[in-house]
């Protein structure tokens, strides 16, 4: 290969290239491991090395891309073609398409597993429970197995699910679970042991899987003496980005597959692992050299091409007080006289109207919205700053936060598309037969007890006999059930039928059916993209469209919009300019992670990657004022709020502070009242110190 001028393999330094070239041509490529700091170009180099695979002659078809979000594939799949045409004349031009194994490490699961279901004993009509969904089964299950009476500090079904879900995950006993993570919960262990058997069971018999099942099913084939090494044989390269947050059950499948380790290239960075709530561990990163039966090679990547070097240089003081040292010191010939600012406010109204104006003032000067960025810790925190963006007329995309998947009607119209696939899913059963009128609670319990036992599912629903009442409506939704379990029905036209059905139902429930008609129409339009009701069901649920606060749909892709964001759904993105809202005690570090350091420790990393997000303009926002939510008993309320204790008074010398009455400008409303202004002034002038 001979570079060009324009040569995109030209531009990467050394270390990149050295990965990008790693055992090229060679058939036993050896594991690589790519671990280096936030900007470096990690995913860059990963893209490049796919581009240079398939120009060197490899199968996009026999390469493996696992990421930690579908956008991040996509993308990556666009960065390789637009690699490939550069050097190649080559288009990648329809990515999705032409690189087909690249997703989640859930879809990919969901994808082999559906592939490979008879030979592990599941049916390959089973349907996936979202997070609600799991919810509510263990939630009826634990009902049922009389664990709510009497037992009223038995811990929530929520927090069932996630003990359930950190056991799997990690791949740890729940006797160990219990006593590091949920500690509080220690003295039920002899009764979630009882309730997570019932759970599975309940699983099974309904032919569903939850999250962690598409993990733990794939780990289990992986670990199979005959289907690992087929499944492995089916991909020549295993790539992965954002190592650091995957956990034990993943890197378990990457061993399973490549017992040597061949044709597997790993990228992360240990100071950005933040998904430890999860299961994630670094650990995976630190044990990656020795996990294979051939050692891996390691390239570390210190050269920062994202931001400026005043950023650099405030995020790499806030990580180095961490008490695991990641040593890795980033530089960058990126100058800028500029620093982060970091801009004392009195609460989050006013936090939202500065921010506004600045977003605009970037605008004014050349910076698009979409090269911006507002983040923050938990989904609800931009409530105010999102009712500003309204009233200013700014459009924006919010990432992290309610999904348009969670609304109501929505889950309705997909619980008949289950309900169709898979009867035998209580979960969806349950919902659908009570969309219809006249049906409650225990016509549709019996229902479902008929069907869990009929040999013929799918018969029993049709020859279910309702109350009288509702005759005419079953009937009617017998017909649309036989409709969509007919053969040759051809996709999304279920969709088309569902809602036909559904909006005299959308009338009588709801106050407002035209919006949600609207959205249920939203819905087919997505189902359009995807190639069947399977891969659709599986693939909506795994990675949900992003909802949008201001509007029914997602604005148009040639509009100018803000990105709204929280931190973990902000990770590997970068903008020119990156706002951080409430950069506050007990909101980063959180409140409740409070609880060890290790936790303390993970927000140090997470408000690490949100300042690494930035490219050009960072700004730091600290509301003296912060309103939380608390428990019930207790009320929400406002407290007043510290900067966080992760920017030391050593560390301020990084920043351009600037105090509310600087901030404030002409755009601004009234002054305050002059007792506020006096507190404020006051706690402005101490809070540096
Ligand atoms: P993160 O840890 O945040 O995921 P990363 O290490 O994956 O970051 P990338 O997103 O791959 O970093 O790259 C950061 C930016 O630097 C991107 O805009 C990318 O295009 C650019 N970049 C990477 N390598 C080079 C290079 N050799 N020359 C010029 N720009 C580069
Ligand atoms: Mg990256």
């Amino acid at each position: 290969h001979t570079p060009t001028v324009d040569d995109p393999f030209a531009a990467l330094n050394p270390q990149q290239r050295a990965a990008v070239e790693h055992d090229v041509g060679s058939a036993e490529p050896r594991p690589l491991l790519v671990v280096a700091g936030a900007g470096s170009g990690k995913t860059n180099t990963l893209a490049h090395r796919v581009a240079r695979l398939i120009g060197g002659g490899a199968d996009p078809q026999r390469i493996l891309l696992l990421t930690f979000s579908r956008r991040a594939a996509n993308e990556m799949t666009q960065r390789a073609g637009g690699v490939l045409q550069k050097t190649m004349g080559l288009a990648l031009s329809h990515a999705p398409t032409t690189l087909p194994w690249a997703g989640t490490f859930h879809a990919i699961g969901a994808r082999l597993l559906r592939e490979y279901a008879g030979r592990i004993g599941l049916d390959e009509s089973f349907t996936i429970h979202d997070r609600s969904d799991s919810e509510d089964l263990m939630g009826l299950v634990r009902h049922e197995i009389g664990l709510t009476q009497g037992q009223k500090r038995f811990p929530l079904k929520g927090t069932c699910l996630s003990i359930y879900s950190r056991a799997v995950n990690s791949r740890d006993p729940l006797e160990l679970v219990l006593k590091t993570t949920f500690p509080w919960c220690a003295e039920w262990e002899a009764q979630l042991k009882t309730l997570f058997g019932a759970y599975v069971d309940a699983k099974q018999e309904q032919n569903v899987l939850d999250y962690d099942d598409l993990l733990l099913f794939w780990a289990e084939m992986a670990a199979d003496p005959e289907l690992g090494p087929e499944i492995g044989a089916r991909f020549d390269h295993v790539l992965v980005d954002e190592y650091q947050d995957t956990n034990r059950l993943q890197a378990a499948i990457i061993q399973g597959m490549k017992p040597d380790g061949r044709g597997v290239m790993v990228v992360g960075d240990d100071a950005q692992s933040i998904y430890s709530f999860r299961g994630a561990t670094v650990r995976n990163i630190l044990d990656f050299p020795q996990q294979f039966s051939r050692p891996a090679e390691v390239i570390t990547l210190d050269r920062n091409y994202r931001s400026t070097q005043p950023i650099l240089d405030a995020s790499n003081a806030m990580i180095e007080q961490a008490v695991e040292r990641h040593a890795k010191q980033l530089w960058t010939d990126k100058h800028s006289s500029s620093k982060p600012q970091l801009v004392l406010i009195p609460d989050e109204a006013e936090q939202a109207r500065w921010v506004c104006n600045r977003i605009l003032e970037h605008r004014e000067a050349g910076i698009p919205l979409t090269q911006q960025a507002v983040l923050f810790r938990a989904a609800s925190h931009s409530a105010a700053l999102e009712l500003e963006l309204m009233r200013r007329n700014i459009p924006f995309v919010k990432f992290g936060g309610l999904k348009f998947l969670e609304a109501a009607h929505i889950k309705d119209v997909l619980a008949v598309l289950r309900f169709a696939q898979n009867p035998s899913g209580r979960m969806a059963g349950f919902r659908v037969a009570q969309m219809i009128p006249g049906i409650g609670p225990a016509t549709a319990t019996r229902l479902l007890d008929i069907v869990s036992e009929a040999a013929d599912p799918s018969g029993a629903v049709e020859a279910f006999e309702p109350p009288a009442r509702c005759k005419e409506d079953w009937q009617q939704f017998v017909a649309l059930y036989r409709a969509l379990r007919a053969p040759g029905l051809r996709w999304p036209g279920d969709i088309e039928l569902v809602k036909n059905w559904y909006l005299p139902h959308l009338e009588r429930m709801h106050d407002d059916p035209q919006v949600r008609a609207a959205d249920v129409g939203q819905l087919a339009a997505l189902a359009g993209g995807y190639g069947s009701r399977e891969s659709f069901l599986a693939e909506i649920t795994l990675d949900p469209p992003e909802a949008t606060s201001d509007r029914a749909g997602p604005p148009l892709l040639d509009e100018d919009y803000l990105i709204l964001s929280t931190i973990h759904s902000s990770k590997g993105q970068e903008w020119r300019s990156v706002h951080v809202l409430n950069v506050v005690d007990g909101c980063i570090p959180s409140d409740m992670a409070t609880g060890s350091m290790e936790e303390i420790e993970e927000e140090r990393r997470l408000l690490y990657v949100a300042m690494t997000r930035a490219r050009e303009h960072l700004q730091l926002v600290v509301p003296n004022k912060f309103f939380i939510k608390q428990q019930a008993q207790m009320g929400d309320r406002h407290v007043y709020a510290q900067r966080t204790r992760f920017i030391s008074p050593a560390m301020l010398k990084h920043f351009e502070e600037c105090a509310w009455l600087d901030a404030q400008t002409a755009h601004s409303r009234q002054p305050m009242p002059e007792a506020v202004r006096m507190l404020v002034r006051e706690r402005a002038r101490n809070a540096w110190k």
